[in-house]
This record gives structure tokens, sequence and C-alpha cells, in this order.
């Protein structure tokens, strides 16, 4: 370990062997590790993608898929963006990883039309500095027009707290997204403190219930009575509801009597290798 650190260290041109070696130990040494391998890991093609579907909970049809990102570290393995997506926020990397992940996203769109088999809408997540970027919105219409996708295939997922960030101007960048023709949904929902009040002034499609209700739905009926009263308020905003971290039957079972409309999570299908996808667009489309 020691030896690939000054390796690294060497690599970076830095020099400073001292600041890496001690530091690896202790998670704050990791944490500076990573950041400074963040910077080359798109250039080394060390990000990758992976797509988990939404289903449908009346048809059991797909509804769509998430793309959800990964980093395959030549000496870590494979890092999971809750570690490192924090990192890149805050070492202004989360541009640069969220415009790949978009083009990546929307290469892939193109790809399965090539294939010839049927599109559902890929979400995408948007990170602060991404949706807060002055120009969001031309890049975001540049990839459409370039690919010649129709608009609805691209979702994008926003947490409360994003959207939240700057109340006022989200509610302008997002309808000149929706404007585009792509779909907004706000993700994570239950976890933040936006109110129904200000939700309704948000042009959505899209309300995700985040994945702690749907795990306590089993044990409490206070969560089951807050995913009920989530559902039927979204549906009174004429939005579509989609739970995630939906892992068992039991769950399954008790979202379809809250009149949930999509699930996602393990209980369909972990997220896969886009190579993995096409079979499963083939078993749940019509
Ligand atoms: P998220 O947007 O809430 O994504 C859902 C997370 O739940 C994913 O974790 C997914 O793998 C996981 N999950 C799916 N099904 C289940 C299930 O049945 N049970 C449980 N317990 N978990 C399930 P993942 O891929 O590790 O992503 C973690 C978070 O990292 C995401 O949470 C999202 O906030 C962020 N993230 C992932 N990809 C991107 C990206 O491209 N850009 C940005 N800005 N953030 C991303
Ligand atoms: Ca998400
Ligand atoms: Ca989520
Ligand atoms: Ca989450």
């Amino acid at each position: 370990n020691a030896v690939t650190a000054m390796m690294h260290a060497k690599a970076q041109g830095r020099g400073n062997i001292q600041r890496f070696m001690p530091g690896l130990r202790t998670e704050q040494g990791r944490r500076l590790t990573l950041e400074s391998h963040l910077r080359r890991a798109i250039a080394q093609g060390e990000l990758f993608v992976q797509y988990q579907p939404k289903v449908d909970l009346r048809s059991s049809l797909l509804a769509g898929f998430e793309a959800l990102v990964r980093w395959r570290h030549p000496e870590f393995g494979v890092i999971r963006p809750d570690e490192f997506i924090p990192i890149a926020e805050e070492s202004g990397m989360a541009l640069p990883i969220g415009e790949w992940m978009m083009r990546s996203a929307v290469a892939q769109l193109v790809a399965w039309r090539a294939e010839g088999l049927p599109l559902a809408p890929v979400a995408v997540n948007l990170s602060a500095p991404q949706f807060l970027q002055s120009d969001v919105i031309d890049s975001v219409r540049q990839q459409l027009e370039q690919s010649g996708l129709a608009p609805g295939m691209l979702e994008l997922e926003l947490t409360e707290s994003v959207s939240m960030a700057d109340p006022e101007r989200s509610v302008v960048v997002m309808q000149g997204l929706r404007a585009l023709g792509v779909l907004l949904s706000i993700d994570d929902f239950g976890t933040g403190y936006s109110s129904f009040s200000y939700l309704r002034r948000l042009p959505l499609d899209k309300l995700k219930i985040d994945k702690s209700f749907v795990k306590d739905m089993a044990n409490s009926a206070e969560s089951v009575a807050i995913v009920q009263a989530i559902v039927a308020m979204a549906h009174q905003l004429q939005l579509t509801v989609i739970a995630e971290g939906v892992d068992t039957a039991e769950q399954v079972a008790a979202l379809r009597k809250a009149e949930c409309d999509q699930i996602q999570g393990y209980y369909y299908s972990e997220p896969l290798a886009a190579e993995d996808c096409a079979a499963f667009i083939r078993q749940y489309s019509a």
C-alpha cells in the first residue's frame, strides 16, 4: 500500500510522498488520495455507469432506468458514489462528472435505439453545482439535439436539498428544463424540508419516495401512513410517484395498496451493467 501510494504520489508529479503515506491509513488520507485521483478518473476511463430498472406497479412492465455512476479505482476497487460524489462536489469535479454521466446516458439510449429496443426514460441525478451552473439548460438542449432523442426519454432527478439551495432560481431553471420536454423528479422525497406548497410551485413530473420510508413500512404503521399520505397528495398534484429501495414482496404489496405508481429496488433488479440491460428491456416490455 505504501509503495503504491508513493508511486501514485510520484505519478501525480507532486512529489510530496510524506503527505500521502501516513495519511493513507486514515479516512482523511483516503479522502485526499481519492480527491487527487478523481481528477484523472474520467480521462483514464475509470468511471462507468450502471442502470437500475424502474417498474410500473400495475402492469409490471419496465417504466425506465436510473443511471448510477461508479468508479473503478485501480487500487481500491469499485468505489460507491456515496463516497466520491461528496468529494467531487467539494473539489469542483461534480460538473465534469455530471456532464459525463449525461453524455453516457444519452449515448446509451442512442445505442438501444440503434438495436431496435423499445426505449424507456433514463434518469440522471443532478448535483447542486450542475443544477446551478448558468448553462445547464443549454447543455441539456445540446445533448437532446445532437442525439435526436425524444426529450421525454431523459429524466432529471433533483434532491429536495438541491432544489431548496436557491428556491427562486430553482423554479426558473426547472421551468426552462421542463420547456425542453425532459422529465423532472424530486429525489429522496421526505428527507428534506420542502413543503407541498413549495412543491406545488415546481414544474415536476414525478416524486420519488426515499428508501428510508420504504424500509420502515414492514414494521411501522406510521411509515405506511406517511407513504399513503405522500402518494395521495402527489396524485392531487398530478405527479407520478415512485418508491426507491424496494427489496421485499411485502414492500411491493404495501406500496401497491398505497397506490404508488412505480418501484425501483433490488426486488426487481440491482443496478445493471449496460450490456445486461437489453435482456431486461426485452423481458419487461409489452
Ligand atoms: P439515489 O439517487 O437515492 O440512488 C439510489 C441508491 O439506492 C443507489 O445507490 C442504488 O444502488 C441504491 N438501491 C437500489 N435499490 C436498492 C434497494 O432495494 N435497497 C437499498 N438499500 N438500496 C438500493 P448508489 O448507486 O450507491 O448511489 C448512491 C447515491 O449516490 C445516489 O442515491 C445518488 O444520490 C448518488 N449518485 C449516484 N450516481 C450519481 C450521479 O451520476 N450523479 C450524482 N450527482 N449523484 C449520484
Ligand atoms: Ca436518484
Ligand atoms: Ca433517491
Ligand atoms: Ca438517496
